[in-house]
């Protein structure tokens, strides 16, 4: 590919070094935290997560590339604040995305590594913006980017005069509809054969489901990546965009562990969740928020039990088979997170019995017409 001057290429794979940080070398970057930052306590608690786990760099966009003009679209500058807050605290290093010429000021001057979006890969004013700037970039493929246009998007950013790109594959638009995007692992391999730059994956927007990031993490990193750009939220649920592709705290910490032993296998490194430096005041908080969230979910499942009574007779609120479907599969859960069948059976044993007993009161009371006000 002549045109890829600078981008092109088999000499020597490029190491990017961001405050120390290398990006391009043995060691495996993770990168890992909200989609969008949504408040002062979420991103720092995000960042205390993606510390845990080994993380060197905490994500969290301010500016939010949304598909519909009503969506969130991040909170602006004191987002950023936050973020950058955060991560100093944390001693991380963080990126966040630039949509224009205004979010690319803000965020070169505030944060250490820019992010153009799968949206804005061909946005070349937005390229070459980032060109003349002396900041890392990290540059996502387009939703319909050959790996050419891609490459030729960094080729912008460097011929404007700045070296410094790091490649970001994020999943591409094809006719599977069964993952929000096809992740293209085999744009890692075709990236190293014509390109000296950095690469890293992004498997949290090509799968869209947390279920498949494990996964999709490990096979990125066999297949030669350099690093990971992971969403992960300290409460998923109450997320104000892709909650349900990002990570819980505990999942990122597992992927974590998995990480060292895989990075070792194929020559490379990985540090690993931090060591044992947790005091038992520390795992006491963690447990104490785990345990609110806990109490938060029990009341949403308590609310839809109520409901549930308007659409059965009195003599009929108890649905052993139902009970049984549920159980087997959390129990299948349960053992595929490690942990133990018996107590989700115990725990599960009580909340049927209370939901039962919610709902034949319900009944009894006449309150068939419940509608979900308290
Ligand atoms: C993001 O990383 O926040 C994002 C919007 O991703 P993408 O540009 O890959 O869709
Ligand atoms: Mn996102």
């Amino acid at each position: 590919m002549n045109n890829l001057k600078l981008a092109g290429g088999k000499r020597e794979k490029t190491v990017i070094d961001v405050k120390g940080t290398v990006f391009g070398g043995r060691e495996i970057i993770l990168m890992a935290g909200p989609c969008a930052v949504e408040s002062r306590q979420q991103v720092w608690q995000a960042a205390s997560e993606v510390k845990n786990a080994g993380g060197k760099v905490l994500r969290g966009g301010v500016f939010k590339p949304r598909s519909s003009p009503y969506s969130f679209q991040g909170l602006g500058p004191i987002g950023l604040d936050y973020l950058v807050e955060a991560a100093r605290e944390h001693d991380l290093l963080c990126v966040s995305e630039a949509i224009d010429e205004a979010s690319m000021e803000l965020i070169a001057a505030k944060a250490d590594i820019i992010q153009i979006g799968a949206r804005n890969m061909q946005n070349f004013s937005l390229l070459k913006l980032a060109g003349r700037l002396d900041k890392p970039v990290l540059l996502k493929r387009g939703l319909a980017g050959t790996v050419e246009e891609w490459l030729l998007a960094a080729e912008y950013i460097m011929a404007a005069g700045n070296p410094r790109v790091i490649l970001c594959e994020r999943g591409i638009r094809t006719f599977e509809t069964s993952t929000r995007s096809t992740l293209d692992l085999s744009a890692i391999a075709v990236v190293r054969e014509l390109s000296h730059l950095p690469v890293i994956v992004d498997p949290s927007h090509a799968a869209g489901r947390r279920e498949l990031v494990p996964a999709l993490s490990k096979a990125a990193i066999g297949a030669g990546a350099d690093g990971l750009l992971i969403e992960m939220h300290p409460e998923p649920e109450a997320a104000r965009c892709d909650g349900i592709q990002s990570l819980r705290p505990g999942e990122l910490q597992r992927l974590a562990r998995d990480l060292a032993p895989l990075a070792a296998a194929l020559a490379r490194t990985y540090p690993g969740p931090a060591a044992e430096a947790e005091s038992l005041e520390s795992l006491r908080g963690q447990i104490d928020q785990v345990d609110r969230q806990i109490v938060a979910m029990i009341a949403d499942r308590l609310e839809l039990v109520k409901r549930v009574a308007n659409h059965k007779q009195v003599d009929k609120v108890r649905d052993g088979a139902r009970e049984k479907e549920i159980l087997e599969r959390l129990m299948a859960y349960a053992s595929e997170l490690g942990c133990s069948e018996e107590m989700v059976k115990d725990v599960y044993g009580v909340m049927f019995d209370y939901g039962v007993r919610t709902q034949i009161e319900r009944k009894l009371a006449g309150c068939t017409a419940y509608t979900g006000a308290k």
